[in-house]
């Protein structure tokens, strides 16, 4: 009798779990394409967010920015986060306050790892995207999330759909080769570590949480009719 090999615990796959060294019995939880897209995705189930999914709450951020008259003290504010975020990377005591006020000294190896890995991230992404797009690009990210909760498997899955769009913003999250049978060159998205991927969603719903709340609010107030939808070309 051929021995029962385990399966992948990913519900709705049936593919054999995958072998693994440090797994139980020598093998692991889920399957390769499920632990690929775990890494990708923070859940195999979770699907990934498409620029065209996030677009029309981008246009949305932007009304309601325009609809409560503060486009200018949005713009400060928004590059104002950028800079805090950009000196916070820098710094490695700052940024392990961040960190739930926990302090790198005593960290294992690879947890310091993960959060310079992080922060470096942070920095590449800040140096080469700007302040008010990439705000308002985050606040959408929430807004959807608001609007659609179902969207989202869970709010880890969250975090790195959050981490994975604002990334996208630079051509630097993306590695490319040249690919023989398609004759052009080929796009990847370059993967994190998860922990940097989900330390860089703390940072920016830490960083962007008065903002978030701010246009949350200003959709809730337009929603409920309490602001008039007046388009500032006609008002
Ligand atoms: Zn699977």
């Amino acid at each position: 009798m051929l021995p029962v090999l385990p399966r992948c615990i990913t519900p709705g796959c049936s593919n054999p779990a995958r072998a693994s060294l440090v797994g139980y019995g020598g093998f692991g939880r889920t399957c390769e394409a499920c632990r690929q897209r775990g890494i990708r995705n923070g859940d195999p189930r979770q699907q990934r967010l498409l620029k065209s999914d996030v677009a029309p709450y981008v246009h949305r951020v932007e009304k309601l920015i325009q609809l409560t008259g503060s486009k200018e003290r949005v713009e400060i504010a928004l590059k104002d986060i950028y800079r805090i975020l950009a000196e916070v990377a820098r710094d490695p005591a700052a940024r392990a306050v961040v960190r739930r006020l926990r302090h790198l000294e005593g960290s294992k190896p690879w947890v310091v790892r993960w959060k310079v890995q992080a922060t470096n991230e942070i920095l590449r992404v800040v140096q080469d995207t700007d302040a008010v797009q990439s705000g308002i690009l985050v606040a959408a990210v929430f807004l959807l999330q608001s609007k659609q909760p179902h969207r989202f498997i869970s709010p880890l899955a969250f975090q790195y759909q959050l981490t994975r769009v604002w990334r996208a913003r630079t051509f630097l999250s993306v590695g490319s080769y040249w690919d023989n049978q398609r004759g052009k060159v080929t796009r990847i998205y370059r993967e994190l570590p998860r922990r940097s991927t989900e330390i860089i969603a703390e940072y920016l719903t830490v960083s962007y949480a008065k903002f978030v709340r701010f246009i949350l609010e200003a959709n809730r107030k337009q929603v409920e009719g309490l602001v008039p939808f007046i388009s500032p070309l006609t008002s």
